[in-house]
C-alpha cells in the first residue's frame, strides 16, 4: 500500500500541469563535489586558550569536564569581544561550535551578576532543546537556572517554570510570543538575547516574532545574531537589532568542503526506493540521514525501509514532540542505522559520525542542500553526501 502510494508521488513528473518545478534552480552538478581531505585543510591555530579567557575558575573546569581542549574559530574570535559585552554578528554554521561560543561568555555573565537574564531564540525545538542540554553541562555545578519554552510542550509545565526566576530562558518563536503575550514572560527584564540561526527564523516565517520580540527589549541591551548566511533582508534585521556589532564570519572553511558529494541517477520507471535499498546494503553505509521533502513522504519512506527490514526512525513536523526526541536519540545512539527527515525537522542538529546523507528528494534551494549536507563530516572528518536524480530522458 505504502509503496505504491509512495512510488506514484516519487514520479509524478516534476514540471507537470504548468506548477514550478521544485528545485529547478540548481544544476545537478552542484552536487557533485570531491572532498578535500582532512590532511589537506589548514590546521587551525587559536589565538587563545579556554585558559586565557577572563572567565570564571569554575567555568574553565567544566570546559574541561566537556572535554574542549581549544576553542574553535568562532569560540576563539567570539568570545573575548562577548566577554566585552560587544553585540556580535556570528557567521556560523552548525557544527562549528556556536553555541559554546555564546554559551561560555554569557554564563560568565550570570556568573558574575545573579540576577542577569538571558533570552535565546532558536528556530526549532530540536535545536533549542539542544542548547539547553549544553548549558546544563556546562552549568551542572554553577547554580544557574534555565527553562525551555518551545512548541508542542505543554505550555503550563512552562508557565508554572516562569514563576521560579530564571537566568536563561532559550524558546521557539512562537511559543516565546504566546507567553509574551499571557504575561508570563517580561521582556524587559531580559538584557541580553541571542537570535541563533537567525536566517532560518527568517525562512521559517518568524520574522514578525523576531520583530516583535526585540521591539520589547529595553534598547540598551547586549545582542548577539548567528547566522549561517547573510542575505540582504538578514542585513536589514542587522540594521534594526543590533548597535554598533562586531562581525565574525567563520564560513570560509565550508563544511561542504570535506563532504564528499555525488549524484545518484535515477532512469525514468525505476523505483527509487529499490536503488536506496541497495545502498543501504552496502559497506560503510553505517548511520544513514535520509531527507525527504514531505512530512508524509518521509513518514512512507521510513515505514517501507522498516518493512524491508531495515532498522529506521523519522523525524518531521507531524509527529509529536516526545516521538521525535526518541527517534533523534535512537540514531544518536546508534540503535538504528537511518533516519528519515524533513529539512525543517534536521535543522540545526547535531548528530555525531553520520556517514552519508542521502537527498531522497531534491532539497528546494542549494541553502537547503547545504545546511543537509552539515551533517556529514562533522568534527573534521570526510562525510558523503548523495543525491537523487531522476534522469527525465
Ligand atoms: P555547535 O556548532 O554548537 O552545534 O557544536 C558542534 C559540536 O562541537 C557539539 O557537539 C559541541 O559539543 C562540539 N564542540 C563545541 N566546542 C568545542 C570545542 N572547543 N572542542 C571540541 N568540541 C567542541
Amino acid at each position: 500500500m505504502y509503496r505504491n502510494s509512495f512510488k506514484t508521488r516519487s514520479f509524478r513528473p516534476r514540471n507537470d500541469g504548468g506548477r514550478r518545478s521544485f528545485s529547478q534552480n540548481i544544476h545537478p552538478s552542484k552536487f557533485i563535489n570531491k572532498a578535500s581531505s582532512v590532511n589537506e585543510t589548514a590546521v587551525f591555530k587559536p589565538e587563545h586558550t579556554f585558559r586565557d579567557f577572563n572567565i570564571d575558575e569554575q567555568l574553565k573546569l567544566a570546559i574541561t569536564k566537556m572535554g574542549y581542549e581549544t576553542p574553535t574559530p568562532i569560540q576563539d574570535k567570539a568570545i573575548p569581544h562577548i566577554l566585552k559585552n560587544t553585540d556580535v554578528i556570528g557567521i556560523a554554521n552548525t557544527g562549528t561550535g556556536k553555541t559554546a561560543a555564546f554559551l561560555i561568555p554569557l554564563i560568565d555573565k550570570v556568573l558574575r551578576n545573579r540576577k542577569e537574564q538571558v533570552m535565546i531564540i532558536a528556530p526549532t525545538r530540536e535545536l533549542a532543546i539542544q542548547i539547553e542540554g549544553e548549558l546544563i553541562k556546562f552549568a551542572r555545578d554553577l547554580k544557574i537556572y534555565s527553562v525551555c519554552c518551545v512548541g508542542g510542550m505543554s505550555i503550563g509545565h512552562q508557565i508554572r517554570e516562569l514563576r521560579y526566576f530564571n537566568n536563561f530562558i532559550i524558546g521557539t518563536p512562537g511559543r516565546l510570543r504566546d507567553l509574551i503575550d499571557n504575561k508570563k514572560i517580561f521582556l524587559s527584564e531580559y538584557r541580553t538575547i541571542v537570535l541563533d540561526e537567525a536566517d532560518r527564523m527568517l525562512d521559517m516565517g518568524f520574522v514578525n516574532e523576531m520583530r516583535f520580540i526585540m521591539a520589547g527589549m529595553p534598547k540598551e541591551r547586549h545582542t548577539l545574531f548567528f547566522s549561517a548566511t547573510v542575505s540582504s533582508e538578514i542585513e536589514k534585521l542587522i540594521k534594526e537589532f543590533l548597535s554598533q556589532p562586531i562581525r565574525i564570519s567563520v564560513k570560509n572553511r565550508d563544511t561542504s568542503a570535506n563532504v564528499e558529494q555525488d549524484v545518484v541517477k535515477i532512469r525514468r520507471g525505476t523505483d527509487k526506493v529499490d536503488v536506496l535499498h541497495g545502498l543501504l546494503n552496502k559497506e560503510g553505509f553505517s548511520k544513514v540521514l535520509i531527507f525527504g521533502r514531505t512530512k508524509h513522504g518521509v513518514e512512507k519512506l521510513s515505514k517501507i525501509l522498516v518493512g524491508k527490514g531495515f532498522k529506521a526512525e523519522s523525524i518531521h513536523g507531524n509527529k509529536n514532540h516526545v516521538k521525535r526526541q526518541q527517534a533523534l536519540r535512537l540514531f544518536k545512539n546508534n540503535h538504528v542505522q537511518i533516519l528519515v527527515a524533513t529539512d525543517v525537522a534536521a535543522r540545526g542538529l547535531d548528530i555525531a559520525d553520520v556517514s552519508h546523507v542521502i537527498n531522497f528528494d531534491l532539497p528546494a534551494t542549494y541553502d537547503d542542500y547545504v545546511h543537509r549536507i552539515g551533517r556529514t563530516g562533522r568534527a573534521n572528518m570526510v562525510g558523503k553526501a548523495l543525491t537523487f536524480i531522476v534522469d527525465n530522458v
